[in-house]
């Protein structure tokens, strides 16, 4: 792997762009910037049922409009870009296939009625959705609990599957975030996430492992709401033996709700006045419109000077930067 820094912005395109996800932009942007590293665009939709058209055409305008374009885009003259996962699906199922024949991952076969039953079985009232873990699991249609000849039958009569990570019972697993410090987990908290779906997709947690390892991503700013996924990331690191690349995390705080409780929504803009996205949204599910800070009138560079002052300061007193100054 090359010493060249290389960070990337891998949303999803289900939705406007909030504001959370433009700092979390600004942060990649930046530390790419300030390394003479490269920033690339990576979309992630390998869930077709949370696409919504239009997303990733406005997730490019709203970074045109801020003045962070990414590299290795037709815009700035670069070769391809952005990366879609949709358009990679091969390229995934070789790491999902090395996870099962290691034991690290198994085939589940159990349908969701299957699942919903046993769910039931083990819930209790201070937990009223038990995960699918090491208890739930071996009880379930998967090739840990079946033999070898009955799971080789099944595939080959063509029985739907997901592929499913075997978090270990109760292990620590910890890592050094470049904002937390040390983060550690006990795994019995997380899970047997799906890592490959029936339809052959991978999910988020296959294909964030997989693409930032062949993007070579040096260091990945991503918002605190995925720090719970941690775990599964660190483990996929480590069983595909691919932990000497893996990327530094720095898991930016969100942006909160005035009373602190919960992530800054829509309705909370719309009480405050404050729009929760950079250019006017209007979801094609609903239809329902957002205003955004360009139609407002605000300059990008004034939209980008307070997502930059959110929760940060040089202890100057300045309170405008510029982009290169930032
Ligand atoms: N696709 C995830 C999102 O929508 C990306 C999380 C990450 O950066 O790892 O935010």
């Amino acid at each position: 792997m090359s010493n060249k820094v290389r960070v990337r912005f891998a949303p999803s395109p289900t939705g406007g762009l909030h504001l959370g996800g433009v700092r979390t932009v600004l942060y990649n942007y930046l530390f790419a910037r300030h390394h003479g590293g490269d920033f690339i665009l990576r979309i992630e939709d390998t869930d077709s049922s949370r696409f919504v058209p239009g997303a990733e055409e406005y997730i490019m305008e709203t970074l045109r409009w801020c003045g962070m374009e990414p590299d290795e885009s037709p815009a700035v003259g670069g070769p391809c870009g952005p990366y879609r996962q949709s358009e990679r699906k091969e390229g995934y199922r070789e790491y999902a296939d090395k996870l099962v024949a290691q034991g690290n991952a198994y085939y589940a076969f159990d349908t969701p009625e299957e699942l919903e039953e046993m769910r039931s079985v083990f819930k209790t009232a201070e937990n009223p959705s038990p995960q699918y873990d090491h208890r739930l699991r071996m009880k379930m249609r998967n090739s840990l609990t079946m033999g070898d000849d009955e799971v080789r039958r099944l595939l080959s009569e063509g029985m739907p599957y997901v592929i499913r990570i075997k978090m270990p019972d109760n292990e620590t697993v910890s890592f050094t975030d470049m904002i937390r410090g040390e983060v550690s987990f006990n795994t019995s908290t997380v899970d047997d996430k799906v890592l490959l779906k029936n339809d052959g997709m991978p999910t988020y947690h296959l294909a964030v492992v997989v693409d930032d390892y062949l993007m070579n991503i040096t260091h990945a700013f991503r918002g605190e709401e995925w720090l719970p996924s941690a775990p599964v990331h660190l483990l996929l690191w480590k069983y595909l033996g691919l932990q000497e690349s893996m990327p530094q995390w720095a898991h930016l705080p969100l942006i909160l709700k005035p009373d602190g409780n919960g992530k800054l929504s829509k309705r909370d803009g719309d009480r405050l006045g404050f729009p929760v996205f950079a250019m006017n949204w209007t979801d094609p599910r609903t239809t329902e419109f957002t205003q955004g800070f360009r139609e407002r009138g605000f300059l990008p560079e004034a939209f980008v000077n307070m997502l930059a002052m959110l929760g940060w300061n040089d202890g100057s007193g300045q309170e405008i930067f510029s982009m290169q100054e930032l």
